[in-house]
């Protein structure tokens, strides 16, 4: 009865024998007739792509695996390359291709060490709303060395910290329609890693605290708390407000962490666009300049905020800035969203904090100052997408040179954000203030 079920599944094999019988019986290449010198090997051909499930074992294509959105899968998909007789093919090519899911893999052309064996580090897709996944294995034409195994991707948890490759990067989301990053704050020097070789590697101080800092004092004020992602790789490793060129420069474990930062920001974008229709992006730093004031970049430069109101408000500048939507929310224009009564620099004004632009302090005048960077460019809303952005850049000087500094900081920020975020979002979405 099982007979044709055994043929089906063993007939490789079964031919495979009687190869070898036929060949051992033969005698015809030469060889002494005796016996006591080694046969001439059989060539080794890679026959079998076997690909074990999650946990050990192995099964055929294998279980299906399940990950936060923008995340590594939990384990590495591990395979293994066996000849014609079950023993491991070492030195083969792979190719691990994403087939389904916007993931990908670290290395898509890993090689099986001498036991047969490679491991592909697989990442999901950063859009929560994405859930299958797959990738596709292949080593080589035949059915047997090619297959597929499958992910799935899940909204991460509200509250609960994810953390990357080797804890470069970590986010925690949370549910205010306000994604907050810190790219420049990272103390982390690991020695196996190679430095940047150009751009600016000096650290912003004290950014990644407070970063932390804002997200607690957003809680403190409202009881939620915002999307958090930080940089824990110092600057000098990896650079996540520059491209990935200059950011990583070639680097794999620093390309990770980027990719990582990356995904995630963009998964926390994802969810605040779900959750909510409007939101604001921040991503925190600090500048050294000498002039003590905050200076908040909204991708125009000084010498653009040196011109009147009426140039700000033509559609040159306007569709430059990355709070662009905010004028057809507020009804205000942009000028006025920029450095008017009620902008980011007033409401830091009036927390104590001297900002430019603002109604107080126009423009630079000519002094160092930073208009806003790769991040600010991707995540702001110069190019639509819903959710507003800006680079803070806090001086030193009462904001970042003391604990309590610090904290002060952090208290003000929640309560400039909090009244920006109800003057944005509907009244039935403004988060409370208080209790
Ligand atoms: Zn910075």
């Amino acid at each position: 009865m099982s007979v044709g079920a055994s043929r089906t599944g063993r007939g490789l094999a079964g031919l495979i024998v009687l190869m070898s019988v036929f060949l051992a019986g033969c005698g015809s290449d030469g060889g002494p007739a005796s016996g006591t010198a080694p046969e001439p090997e059989e060539p080794s051909i890679a026959t079998t792509l076997i690909v074990e499930t999650p946990g050990g074992g192995s099964a055929g294509d294998g279980g299906v695996r399940v990950t936060p959105a923008g995340s590594a899968f939990p384990e590495p998909v591990r395979l293994r390359v066996e000849d014609q007789r079950g023993n491991p093919v070492a030195g083969h090519p792979i190719e691990a291709t994403v087939v389904a899911g916007e993931g990908w893999v670290t290395t898509p052309t890993p090689t099986t060490n001498a036991r047969g064996e490679a491991a592909v580090i697989w990442y999901s897709g950063s859009d929560p709303e994405e859930s299958e996944q797959r990738l596709g294995l292949r080593a080589g034409a035949a059915p047997g060395l090619v297959a597929e195994v499958t992910g799935r991707t899940v909204p991460p948890e509200v509250g609960v910290r994810l953390t990357g490759h080797r804890e470069f990067v970590e986010y925690t989301p949370g549910t205010l329609p306000l994604v907050i990053t810190a790219s420049h704050g990272g103390t982390l020097l690991p020695g196996d890693l190679p430095d940047r070789t150009w751009g600016t590697l000096v650290r912003d101080l004290a950014t990644d605290t407070l970063a932390l800092l804002m997200a607690d004092s957003l809680e403190a004020l409202s009881g939620e708390r915002p999307h958090l992602i930080r940089v824990h790789l110092h600057r000098r490793k990896m650079d996540a407000n520059r491209d990935v060129e200059e950011g990583a420069q070639g680097n794999p474990e620093a390309i990770r962490a980027w990719r990582e930062f990356h995904a995630w920001t963009e998964t926390a974008m994802a969810l605040v666009r779900a959750s909510h229709s409007r939101g604001l992006y921040m991503d925190v730093h600090g500048h050294g300049h000498e002039v003590q004031r905050l200076e908040l970049g909204y991708l125009l430069t000084g010498a653009h905020l040196a011109l009147d109101d009426a140039a700000l408000d033509g559609p040159d500048l306007a569709d430059r800035s990355s709070l662009r939507e905010m004028t057809s929310w507020t009804g205000r224009t942009p000028s006025q969203v920029v450095r008017g009564p009620g902008s980011l620099g007033d409401l830091f004004h009036h927390q104590g904090y001297p900002a430019v632009p603002s109604p107080q302090d126009r423009h630079p005048a000519g002094a160092p100052y930073l208009s806003g960077g790769y991040n600010t460019r991707r995540y702001g809303c110069r190019d639509g997408g819903g959710i507003c952005g800006f680079q803070l850049e806090a001086n030193r000087i009462g904001v970042r040179d003391s604990g309590p500094a610090l904290g002060a900081f952090a208290g003000a920020t929640a309560r400039v954000l909090l009244d920006a975020l109800a003057d944005i979002t509907t009244p039935a979405e403004a988060p409370s203030r208080g209790r």
